[in-house]
């Protein structure tokens, strides 16, 4: 099936098979075939992180512009395959910080808990693109551990559903195991970190938000938005579905050369983002993956950039500047803000 026959699918599943096209059908549809794009794209990027891109999100990806920040994203490019001193497969160091299959506990009161693999977009920037996800799986016998473990750590107050995309799980799937964590007492919060709201919005199902409202924990989406474009109307009308089931839906984006390294790219995500009833939370800087040093922008030319911010959106609409650093026991924020 052609790019241009999936911009409609009937549902999210859908849409989610239909997410994988080959390189020449990306050009060949953005009429990009004989241009920049086409010389920097590579199909050996793509044999090690294959290309993904959703029909709803390949519709906001701009027609004959090589730099559009959309398609910077999820085109795989030779400078993938160029190694640079410094970028691991696992910049986060989170394979020492998983006891369990599918169960990360880096930081105090919190775990994270990998529920599925699958992404609908593969973000060429991804620091878990070699995360080994299939030692990871939490179906059967293994969530049992994983409610054992939640059930003994009475320090443990927030579950964090993450992946890949933990929405790429089934609403029934995602039914139980929430109700599975409202039985754990000491349980306060649950949050849900997901870009698929952004690259499939019909993924917000009313069986989903209906999950979500029946909870007793506190909810918290926090999307994973990097440019204003991304946010189209189907987009909105999925996270007014998100808020109106009694969730908090909060922003990350990360800092990307080419992508979003400007006062007004930054300046027009935040507006864009509080205008459908989002906060914008954090902005990282890019993790040192193997593969994505080509989007790094050095750790001063952010601070300066998020100072410009600074100047020019209030308080609430300045996301925090940080970094992962493993082995620390939060976020590293970076720089004082101070204009
Ligand atoms: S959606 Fe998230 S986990 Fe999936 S590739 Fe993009 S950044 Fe990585």
């Amino acid at each position: 099936m052609t790019p241009q026959a999936t911009l409609y699918p009937a549902n999210w599943q859908t849409e989610l098979r239909q997410s994988q096209l080959s390189i020449q059908q990306l050009l060949e549809h953005l009429e990009l075939t004989g241009t920049s794009a086409a010389v920097s794209a590579s199909s050996a990027a793509a044999n090690q992180f294959p290309l993904l891109v959703p029909p709803a999100y390949l519709k906001r990806i701009r027609k004959g512009d090589p730099n559009d920040p959309l398609l910077l994203q999820v085109l795989p490019a030779a400078a993938e395959l160029e190694s640079h001193p410094g970028y691991t497969q696992d910049p986060l160091e989170e394979e020492a910080s998983n006891p369990l299959p599918g169960l990360i506990h880096k930081y105090h009161g919190r775990v994270l808990l990998v529920l599925s693999g699958a992404c609908a977009i593969n973000c060429r920037y991804c620091f878990r693109r070699h995360f080994p996800y299939a030692d990871n799986q939490l179906g059967g016998e293994k969530w049992q551990h994983v409610l054992a473990y939640l059930t003994e750590r009475t320090d443990i107050n927030e579950v964090i559903f993450s992946g890949g995309d933990p929405l790429a799980t089934s609403d029934a799937r995602l039914e139980r195991m929430i109700k599975d964590l409202d039985a754990i007492p000491h349980l306060q919060t649950l949050r849900i970190h997901t870009r698929l709201p952004v690259v499939i919005p019909n993924r917000i199902t009313e069986a989903l938000a209906n999950t979500l409202k029946a909870s007793r924990l506190n909810k918290v989406v926090v999307l994973h938005t990097n440019h204003a474009q991304e946010v189209d109307d189907q987009v909105v009308a999925a996270i007014t579905t998100l808020k109106n089931s009694n969730t908090t839906v909060l922003n990350q984006a990360v800092l990307l050369r080419g992508v979003n390294d400007s006062v007004e790219a930054l300046k027009a995500l935040s507006q864009t983002l509080f205008s459908a009833g989002v906060l914008p939370y954090y902005l990282f800087v890019l993790d040192a993956v193997a593969g994505a040093a080509h989007f790094d922008i050095p750790d001063s030319e952010a601070i300066q950039l998020v100072q410009a911010l600074q100047r020019e959106v209030p308080g609430y609409l300045l996301p925090r500047l940080a970094r992962e650093i493993p082995g620390r026991p939060s976020k590293t924020l970076l720089g004082a803000h101070t204009p």
